[in-house]
């Protein structure tokens, strides 16, 4: 799932390679991603992009006349860049993994594409991003809280800190991939409880936040758009890790499975050398 990171590097490159384009025509492959209805996707045909912007892990494409192209990528839904599409033959709706077609007046664009049969991809068109209700919601961007911020959202709810962190309300832009490898630098076991972290644990978690953010898009920034792969990140140390040693201290990385995700941690970094109980296994064995 693409998070801050990616999100941050895809902004970046549609500033850098839209704005200043027109919109030619949009294309709607995919009706069920679309969750607007009221301006009508056509409305956008003729704008010039004005800038590329991050919500959380929301990616904002802003056109001129004030509306905004507001994409939720969910799991596996991604941004494809085109210096030229192939035909100018239309999409066909519900065929293949495009949702959304934006063409630009130079005869590039983009393209939101969905891999899977599970659709969670969310296309918004809006006069304000506050309008789409996750944005609405988004407590401080994570990379930015200061640790005063950071510290009260964290304490503001009590629960395991994996859980926390990734609570879009709490502080937005971590997902389950880095929110791993934040807790990893932190030293923190991902159950540790919000409530009853120390001060310096605290400090310890927003350090590692920016560090961990900050250098996953500063690495993503140095990829284009088109190369960038959310599910290909470079140097994680523990998220989908396991079975592989730790790079800071050799033991090796752990897995706790749920029903639709797992985490990944170094039990000597993270958990005082004990292995945390795997869910789904203690269960069976129960
Ligand atoms: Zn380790």
């Amino acid at each position: 799932m693409p998070e801050l990171p990616e999100v941050e590097a895809l902004a970046g490159y549609l500033r850098e390679r839209a704005v200043g384009r027109r919109v030619d025509r949009v294309e709607v492959a995919a009706i069920s991603a679309l969750k607007t209805y009221d301006p009508a996707p056509s409305a956008l045909s003729g704008r010039a992009v004005v800038d590329a912007r991050r919500h959380g892990k929301f990616l904002d494409v802003v056109v001129d006349g004030g509306l905004h192209l507001v994409v939720h990528l969910a799991r596996a839904g991604w941004l494809h860049y085109r210096e030229a599409f192939p035909a100018t033959t239309p999409l066909r709706p519900g065929k293949g993994p495009v949702a959304l077609r934006v063409r630009l007046d130079d005869g590039s664009g983009f393209d939101l594409t969905e891999a899977g049969t599970q659709k969670k991809l969310a296309v918004y068109l809006v006069t304000d991003p506050a309008q789409v209700p996750g944005v609405a919601k988004l407590g401080p961007d994570a990379l930015g809280a200061d640790l005063p911020t950071f510290a009260e959202r964290l304490r503001s709810r009590r629960g395991q800190v994996k859980g926390v962190l990734t609570d879009q309300a709490v502080l937005s832009g971590v997902g389950n991939a880095y929110s791993d490898e934040i807790l990893h630098a932190a030293k923190l076991s991902p159950f540790a409880i919000t409530d009853r972290l120390t001060d310096d644990q605290l400090a310890a978690l927003h350090a590692a936040t920016r560090a961990v953010l900050g250098d996953a898009v500063r690495r993503s920034l140095g990829q284009r758009a088109a190369e960038l792969k959310g599910e290909k990140r470079s140097g994680l140390k523990v998220h989908a890790r396991t079975g592989l040693p730790c790079p800071v201290c050799g033991d090796t990385v752990r897995e706790v499975s749920f029903a639709d995700s797992s985490l990944q941690y170094c039990p000597t970094c993270q958990t005082g050398g004990k292995p945390l109980a795997d869910r789904r296994l203690s269960r069976l064995v129960r």
